[in-house]
């Protein structure tokens, strides 16, 4: 008996990075689902109801401010944990993902074990944690 593995949505434009953070959650023991930018982000947030959204924030369109703040205005996405994963440092960037409804943010580049670490502050994997 296993249970459902809890699903992590990856909001991110970057074809190489979405690779290596889906590839990161599955091997923290999620089922990962992509979304290449912000509105395939909620649209995926509404279907799927994922445990957690990793959201960059500079994406062409709509970008994960945006998308961040449509996902918090509807009732059935409102609470899901958003984590912001961006190479934005300044602190006044980072302060506008918080004010945008992320729940925290990770600055890329980051590690695994510091991504790992950021994550289980939300939700716990299904899997022995990598070393
Ligand atoms: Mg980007």
């Amino acid at each position: 008996m296993s249970s459902p593995m809890k699903k992590v949505l990856v909001v991110e434009d970057h074809p190489d990075m979405r690779e290596l953070l889906i590839w990161q959650m599955e091997l923290m023991g999620f089922l990962a689902i992509p979304a290449k930018h912000g509105k395939e982000g909620v649209e995926k947030a509404m279907q799927e109801k994922p445990h957690l959204i990793l959201m960059d924030i500079m994406m062409p369109g709509m970008d994960g401010w945006e998308a961040t703040r449509t996902i918090r205005s509807h009732p059935d996405t409102k609470n899901i944990p958003i984590l912001a994963a961006t190479a934005l440092f300044r602190e006044s960037d980072l302060r506008s993902c918080l004010e945008a409804g992320c729940d925290d943010y990770i600055v890329k580049p980051f590690t695994f074990q510091e991504l790992q670490g950021k994550v289980q502050e939300f939700i716990s994997g299904s899997t022995v944690p990598v070393q």
